[in-house]
């Protein structure tokens, strides 16, 4: 063999064991999966490809969890995981999930909307593949997912995202950003299918409120607060100042700028009769100028370099040594569905949603996220999910 050659061969074998050192632990977070314990309150499960059947099979299909109370009344979604590197919402929901109990109406609840994107992460970005939350009972593993759906799900890219049915333009990113292929069509790439399965949903079973559970920097404006259309301004304003008084937490309002579309807060409310919140928890994670993206940094939210911005008021939230705990962002977002669920009955008291057994901030910020969550060895195996 030339010397030519038994270099080319030596690259060849480097590459082959580098594409299998770096593959393999991507390979296993995509097809990893987290046990999720149905609670009593679970009365039906059903998938996202209901609504559009070639979703079917696909890595973007995700399960719907369907709490029905005894007596009827209004309906309630609860979206997590649209952005699935904003785990707070996911985790809220599987307390729902686990927890909750409907007395009157019903709650819908999608732990990984955008089931794709939570199937891959962001490597380049330093993201840590998995992170833990401790319970009594043992730790459970979760994914950590990216903003976007997998390429390996929707792919290629256009050069130019163009949005259905505006025509808006967006970057290319966008049409894997399961927040921007709202109202989303049937035939459409595969997020806009996810949304407009949504959709679909939400016009069929005449679903009263939407909730989009997100995460937002420290440093962007719209971070801790309730993004409203004009139609669920009035439910969240109510919402924030209750919050404030009863649970002391900020939690403000922004309109949903009725030109950005592609939104769950805009698309939602003008396609249908659904009163669309999506909710903001900070997540110092995301920020830009923090030390290294640890599963530390994404649980406590603590970081130097954020204090210091603190200080010197650059910040969009209060913030201190204490970080901005997992705890208070799962929180928040729990108080602040409940409490836009406890407005809306008050407001229509026939299409009224009682629900017991969900924690509220202040429970969860003293015992911790784990302390909802249930041992799935105990459990019935028919009722286990693998999220
Ligand atoms: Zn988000």
């Amino acid at each position: 063999m030339s010397r030519e050659w038994r270099i080319k061969s030596a690259l060849i074998v480097i590459a082959l064991v580098a594409s299998i050192l770096g593959g393999v632990p991507l390979y296993r977070h995509r097809h990893y999966r987290t046990p999720v314990v149905a609670g009593p309150g679970v009365t039906k499960v059903i998938k996202l490809s209901e609504f559009v059947p070639s979703l079917k099979g696909t890595m973007a299909d995700a399960d719907v969890f369907i709490l029905e109370g005894k007596e009827p009344g209004g309906k309630v979604l609860v979206m997590a995981n649209t952005h699935a590197n904003e785990p707070a919402g996911l985790l809220a929901t599987i307390i729902m999930i686990e927890n909750a109990v409907v007395e009157k109406g019903t709650l819908i609840l999608i732990p990984e909307f955008n089931n794709s994107g939570s199937l891959n992460t962001k490597p380049g970005d330093g993201y840590p593949l998995y992170y833990d939350i401790p319970t009594e009972w043992g730790r459970v593993r979760f994914r950590m997912g990216n903003r976007d759906a997998s390429p390996l799900d929707q792919w290629p890219d256009p050069d130019v995202y163009i949005h259905y049915p505006d025509k808006k333009l967006f970057s290319y990113l966008d049409v894997r950003n399961t927040n921007r292929t709202w109202p989303g069509r049937p035939n459409g790439a595969v997020m806009e299918r996810v949304t407009y399965a949504a959709m679909q949903m939400m016009r069929r079973d005449k679903v009263d409120i939407a909730i989009d559970m997100h995460g937002a920097e420290t440093m962007f404006p719209v971070t801790n607060c309730i993004v409203a259309p004009d139609k669920s301004a009035k439910i969240a304003t109510l919402t924030a100042m209750t919050v404030k008084a009863m649970e002391g937490f900020d939690n403000h309002v922004e309109g949903s700028p009725s030109g950005f579309h592609g939104l769950s807060h805009r698309e939602i409310g003008d396609f249908s009769e659904t009163l669309p919140f999506l909710l903001e928890a900070p997540i110092p994670f995301l920020d830009q100028p923090t030390g290294p993206k640890t599963v530390k940094l994404l649980l406590d939210g603590k970081d130097p370099f954020l204090l210091s911005l603190s200080k010197k008021k650059k910040l969009f939230v209060s913030y201190d040594e204490n970080g901005w705990p997992m705890e208070k962002r799962v929180g928040q977002h729990c108080s602040v569905s409940l409490e836009i669920i406890r407005q809306y009955s008050k407001k229509n008291p026939d299409k009224a949603i009682r629900i017991q057994g969900i924690p509220r901030y202040a429970e969860i910020v003293k015992n911790g996220v784990g302390h909802y969550f249930h041992d799935p060895r105990k459990a019935d195996p028919k009722s286990v999910y693998h999220e």
